[in-house]
């Protein structure tokens, strides 16, 4: 069994294992690091990660890229909506308001959610650990950028799920880099915190949080993010080139999906390059529409002035990280970047600038991320030893309770976590109450989300007492693991007289696993004060049944994408099969004709027999290109093995000869 950590970037991702020697990052089937985050369709069979990167621009409307933020969201979501700017496939709105991406696949159109393509990348970068590791890969830490909101939480998930792995934990990526930064640090003190800043600037988001470590602990204070990353930057510098080449070759790129794609690759090498060097560099692009080659050139200080609103935002992005970490320039250790964006200049002089400190780059910029999140599920999982490492992280968001009124009693609320509430965590909340009722869990602050509710829940089966009166419901709130928020229990506490009965919030307290912590809420619900009833007074404790609606997939709905899921898996082993047949017999075919003219097996085989064979090799290599171009697989294997039926015994003479060459000039006289 391993044990790995993802790093899903909006390009790219990255997966690392831990094994017992320490972390590694894995390498895909094309020896690279960085598995481009694309899934493509191509007739019978996907492709998925670099194959599909490489063959976008030839198969733009079936190439699917940048899902990552249409996670969760619906088609009408504004958000979406810009998403879908840079998004070539089609896109519709399928009947539940949901995003459906249109692609051909196995001869038809099918519509394809961004939790599916998520699943179908996973299924990759499991295929992609199992190769690397040698072994079956279940268990995993996901990252996910510190400003998704429970719906991306949940549909990253749901996504984590259809692809058969079992997700220990979502993690935030700027607590998954500062993880893997604090890990391997041993000068690290008990009583004196080392407050770090982490930074990751990425491709389509910006995030920035401050972390304290002690010794063998890390504890994050507060994270400040914003939707920009390196592909404004080349959409900035796309704009600018346009122009030009609209008013220099009269040529209109953003007209062509496909000019537009080759002109961003294009900015997107020479941005690189400008980060490396300030003097003037090309930009060439060849047949780039109505056959014109197209040059222009570009200075960094140039771009510098173009994504100037983009720079803005990176600064007031860290300058809010420094009000609301509440520290001072003093206490700030460090400055450590990661992200492909971070490499920058004008970024690290940003932070400079801001922090008063030169931006570190002690950790691999590419990474870091899925290094953290693989130690993260190193020390949760059994599978693997390491030391421990506490990691406490934040609530991004404000969260409140509200409930609806009863009879005269007027509905209530309550901000159950303040943001940058330490997580995972669980509140207590006491409700009096003489029927059943709902509660409703919704940010307490403007999300980048267009709903603010996290979810409605029921709680049923509450009556009054004999009396008449309301009843205590105990209400369990709780920041799990992966930053989603829910009612994990809701407890009736019956008060009785007799002393028999345990304390129903002691109970739920020491219901919790290790690691967690439990308080109750600040504010009782009720207006009592909360720990009032862990007096003289025992009482029972019964749980209640609760209905919740949140958001994810059904279970119903689950489990057909996970089923939807095996299914073309199985479908692409068998086209890969297909394909490794018809590949088998073509270089067959190949390779016997030039072993047989001229080659090492021609003076083995009669004359007349020879020139048979070879006539037929002929006839196969042009029914390949004809009739037999789309065979099932065992079409492809019986005519291989007809083949060798023929040519098997020339080969056994030729080696027979090269055994006992005396032999064979016996044999040969005799005949
Ligand atoms: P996200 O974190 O936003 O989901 P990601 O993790 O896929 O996305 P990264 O791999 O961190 O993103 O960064 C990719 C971005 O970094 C791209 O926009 C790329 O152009 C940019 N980038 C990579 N190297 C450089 C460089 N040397 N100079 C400037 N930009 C760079
Ligand atoms: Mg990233």
């Amino acid at each position: 069994m391993s044990v790995i950590g993802i790093d899903f970037g909006n390009e790219s991702c990255y997966v690392a294992a831990a094994r017992s020697g320490g972390i590694e990052t894995l390498a895909n089937d094309y020896s690279l690091r960085a598995t481009p985050s694309f899934v493509a369709f191509d007739g019978k069979k996907r492709i998925i990660g670099v194959a599909a990167k490489n063959q976008q621009v030839t198969n733009m409307k079936n190439t699917v890229g940048g899902f990552k933020r249409l996670l969760g969201r619906k088609f009408n979501d504004p958000h979406v909506q810009h998403e879908l700017t840079s998004i070539p496939a089609r896109v519709e709105a399928r009947g539940d308001g949901s995003i459906g991406i249109k692609v051909n696949y196995l001869g038809e159109d099918q519509h394809f959610g961004p939790e599916q393509l998520t699943a179908m990348l996973f299924t990759k970068l499991k295929e992609t650990s199992a190769a690397a590791m040698q072994t079956q890969v279940n268990d995993c830490v996901i990252a996910c950028p510190v400003f998704f909101t429970n719906a991306e939480r949940k549909a990253l998930l749901d996504a984590a799920q259809i692809a058969g792995l079992n997700v220990l934990r979502l993690m935030n990526e700027t607590t998954a880099t500062a993880l893997a930064y604090g890990f391997y640090k041993n000068d690290l003190f008990e009583d004196k915190p080392r407050n770090v800043i982490f930074v990751d600037f990425g491709h389509s988001s910006l995030q920035a949080s401050a972390c304290a470590f002690t010794k063998g602990k890390l504890k994050m204070l507060a994270s400040t993010w914003d939707q920009i990353g390196g592909r404004d930057i080349d959409l900035a510098l796309g704009d600018y080139f346009a122009k030009e080449f609209q008013e220099r070759y009269k040529i209109n790129a953003k007209t062509n999906a496909r000019a537009n794609l080759r002109l961003l690759t294009e900015i997107e090498k020479l941005k690189k390059q400008m980060s490396a060097n300030s003097t003037k560099l090309p930009l060439n692009i060849e047949c780039f529409l109505d056959d014109i080659d197209v040059s222009s050139s570009m200075q960094r200080s140039q771009m510098e002035e173009l994504c100037a609103p983009v720079l803005q935002r990176v600064e007031q992005t860290f300058k809010r990280l420094l009000a609301e970490s509440k520290l001072q320039l003093d206490d700030i250790h460090s400055v450590e970047i990661v992200g492909g964006s971070s490499r920058i200049p004008s970024v690290k002089q940003l932070i400079e600038q801001v922090f008063n400190k030169p931006a570190s780059t002690t950790l691999n910029q590419d990474e870091a991320v899925s290094r953290g999140a693989a130690l993260q599920c190193a020390i949760m999982s059994p599978a693997v030893r390491v030391r421990e490492f506490g990691v406490t992280d934040i609530q991004n968001y404000a969260v409140k309770v509200l409930w609806d009124s009863e009879g005269s009693a007027a509905p209530g609320e309550i901000e159950i976590f303040p943001q940058y509430h330490a997580s995972p965590f669980s509140r207590l909340l006491t409700i009096n109450r003489k029927g059943p009722f709902n509660v409703s869990i919704v940010y307490g602050q403007q999300v980048p989300y267009p709903d603010q509710t996290i979810g409605v829940w029921k709680i049923k089966d509450v009556k009054p007492t004999e009396r008449g009166e309301g009843q205590d419901v105990k209400l369990k709130v709780r920041i799990n693991n992966n930053g989603i928020v829910l009612i994990s229990s809701a407890t009736l506490v019956e008060k009785k007289e007799a002393e028999e009965a345990a304390a129903a919030a002691e109970q739920a307290a020491s219901e919790e696993k290790p690691g967690d912590q439990t308080n109750n809420a600040g504010e009782p619900a009720d207006g009592q004060q909360e720990g009032a009833d862990k007096k003289k007074k025992a009482s029972k404790a019964t749980e209640l049944p609760l209905e919740c609606t949140t958001h994810g997939f059904s279970p119903v709905d689950l489990s057909n994408y996970t089923q939807q899921e095996s299914k073309m898996i199985g479908n692409d082993q068998k086209e890969t099969e297909r394909i490794d047949a018809k590949n088998a017999l073509e270089e067959f075919v190949y390779d016997m004709r030039n072993k047989l003219q001229g080659g090492p097996l021609e003076r083995f085989v009669v004359e007349s027999e020879r020139e048979k064979i070879v006539s037929q090799l002929n006839d196969l290599e042009n029914w390949l290109y004809e009739d037999g171009e789309d065979c099932e697989r065992d079409i492809y294997t019986s005519r291989l093995q007809a083949l060798h039926q023929k040519t098997d015994p020339i080969k056994l003479r030729a080696s027979d000869y090269e055994q006992g060459p005396a032999a064979f000039d016996e044999l040969k006289n005799s005949i």
